[in-house]
């Protein structure tokens, strides 16, 4: 049912319905929405805008359409800083081991790339996920204007 037909692309409106975060030890969210799915069709080259309804409440929003070309090569370029990130997070990892595994002179102190390296760490180890769930959530399609609690959302293939 859900072929990827070439040329187009899946995507669905969203309209939040409600939004609650209960709890004081644990925090629960709890969010609610309705999806319009859209099979909206990319434009040969460059983008194009889209209108939209919203199911729901019948409020129009505007998206915009990047060609294949385009979408793939974002794509492409998120995978290649997620593949760089995990990179940077074994190096400095490698690193700080190496240096923090180190028994230190009287009187010296660690060197100055030791905190850059833990800093780096840091970075990666938050920006390697990141990037990559970006990479596989794009589609080329982004919001333009839309009222409140209202998104466009990838819709998978
Ligand atoms: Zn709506």
């Amino acid at each position: 049912m859900n072929r990827p037909i070439p040329g187009t692309v899946q995507i669905a409106v969203r309209h939040i319905l409600s939004d609650h975060t209960t709890g004081v030890m644990t925090r629960t969210r709890r969010i609610t929405w309705q999806d319009t799915p859209y099979r909206v069709r990319r434009p040969a080259s460059g983008k194009h805008t889209v209108e939209l309804t919203c199911s729901a409440c019948d409020a129009a929003v505007r998206a915009e359409v990047r060609d294949e070309a385009a979408t793939r090569r974002t794509t492409g370029i998120l995978r290649t800083l997620a593949a760089l990130s995990v990179l940077v997070l074994v190096m400095a990892f490698g690193y700080a081991v190496h240096e923090g595994g180190k028994t230190l002179p009287e009187g010296q102190s660690l060197p100055v790339l030791f905190p850059i390296s833990i800093i780096a760490i840091a970075l990666a180890i938050f920006a390697a996920p990141m990037f990559f769930v970006t990479s596989l959530r794009y589609t080329g399609v982004s919001k333009l204007d839309a009222p409140k609690l209202h998104g466009i959302m990838p819709v998978r293939n």
